[in-house]
């Protein structure tokens, strides 16, 4: 049998690492055919060595030389830049395309991934928080299938599978609440990065991570999940349920609930994603149910974690709101990632470059490139105005 041969972007993070360790388990199914990176060109040269695939890309230009310099002699085509990467989707020997790259980015190589017709196993849920309409439509144009890979999402399109068209009454996205799920407000003022960075489940990228602890990361789920399943904005749920061992439900016309159960391991619904419609075998961690005798569940509290109740209302008002959200949101993470602005005072900007930023109702591609480049720099400089007063307060109070 012809082995299916995968193209993953951002082969070098979480996701494209455990995309590997996947195909380790079944190399008679799956080859890696390209692999890519951004920065991290020394696990990049590792990975083709070991994978020998037929091409890499490393996005940032500045590491081509030393990319090439270690490749040479090897059957590798070797290329650079965000050019490169979306065109290498196209190749005409990839058989899937895994887009595990983290942010933005990873909008415009999907898009040219879905023209090419090839079959999408979509990690990166900022190309449907940013454009979910624009990619819907596409997708349905080229008769392109999009698998999640998305754990919450995963779970859902495993409990629709069978299904046909039985109507579904909600979908319910179960968050585990992150590390400050018990926090209160007073104590969320104070939280640092090493502490949100600390997930009490899973084991992700930075980004994602303080996606997390903010519940930015439900918000961006609940925008993903209306547009892979179709379903209204109101129709989706979010059950906060801190041991992460239900993935989502999805409730049926009739009442019935359907849920799928797993230990929190990205694997599987990544493995999912590449064998779909098959279900194979796999070595990863099982539920032993005698020892999680308590599953709980509970409320989200958006009062406390404002970015949720921000993202439903960048839902509901549509158009570039969403687009706007995940640009600012990029910005406020990666800032407190650098010390450069505090946990709350993430919200705080993104809800005012909400208020600023022009409103599109119905954008094309080229009003979500300019939407993301505006919604950035307002959001930058509101990090800068909210570090510079926060520094002055503490000026103030020593
Ligand atoms: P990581 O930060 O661990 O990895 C990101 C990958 O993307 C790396 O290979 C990185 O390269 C590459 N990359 C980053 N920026 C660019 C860029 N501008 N151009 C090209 N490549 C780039 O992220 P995760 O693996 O955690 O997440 C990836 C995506 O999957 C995100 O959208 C996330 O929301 C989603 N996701 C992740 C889950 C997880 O468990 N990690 C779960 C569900 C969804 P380099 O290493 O060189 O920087």
């Amino acid at each position: 049998m012809k082995k299916k041969q995968i193209a993953i972007l951002g082969s070098t993070g979480s996701i494209g690492t455990q995309a590997l360790k996947v195909i380790d388990e079944h190399r008679e199914l799956y080859e890696p055919y390209v692999l890519t990176a951004n920065n991290n060109v020394d696990a990049l040269i590792e990975q083709t060595r070991r994978y020998r695939p037929e091409a890499v890309v490393i996005a940032n230009k500045a590491h081509y030389r030393k990319l090439a310099d270690a490749l040479e002699g090897l059957p590798v085509k070797v290329y650079t830049g965000e050019d490169a990467l979306c065109q290498i989707v196209g190749d005409a020997g990839i058989d899937m395309v895994l887009v595990a790259m983290v942010g933005y980015a990873g909008l415009k190589p999907t898009m040219n991934a879905i023209r090419a017709r090839k079959p999408i196993a979509l990690a990166n849920k900022e190309t449907l928080v940013v454009a979910g309409e624009l990619i819907s439509r596409l997708a349905l144009h080229c008769g392109t299938s999009i698998y999640p890979v998305d754990s919450e999402h995963s779970a859902i399109f495993q409990c629709l599978a069978g299904e046909g068209n039985n109507p579904i009454e909600k979908l319910i996205l179960t968050a585990s609440g992150g590390p400050f799920r018990t926090c209160t407000a007073e104590q969320l003022a104070v939280v640092t990065k090493a502490q949100a960075l600390r997930h009490p489940n899973w084991e992700m990228g930075a980004k994602i991570t303080i996606d997390s602890a903010t519940m930015m990361n439900k918000g961006f789920e609940v925008m993903e999940a209306r547009w892979l399943f179709g379903v209204r904005p109101e129709q989706i749920e979010v059950v906060v349920h801190p041991q992460s061992i239900i993935h989502s439900m999805v409730q049926f016309a009739d009442g019935a609930v359907k849920a799928q159960l797993g230990m929190p391991d990205m694997r599987l619904p990544i493995q999912y994603a590449l064998s779909y419609p098959d279900r194979i075998a796999s070595s990863f961690p099982r539920v032993d149910f005698t020892q999680c005798t308590h599953l709980t569940f509970e409320q989200p509290d958006t009062s406390r974690f404002r970015n949720l109740a921000l993202a439903y209302e960048a839902l509901r008002r549509g158009g570039n709101m969403p687009c706007i959200v995940n640009a600012a949101n990029e910005v406020v993470v990666d800032a407190f990632l650098h010390d450069g602005i505090s946990f709350l005072g993430m919200s705080r900007v993104i809800e005012e470059t909400m208020g600023s930023v022009s409103f599109v109702g119905t954008p094309e591609y080229e009003d979500y490139v300019a939407t993301d480049t505006e919604a950035r720099r307002t959001a930058s400089e509101l990090v800068k105005r909210y570090s510079l007063s926060d520094s002055s307060m503490k000026q103030i109070s020593k």
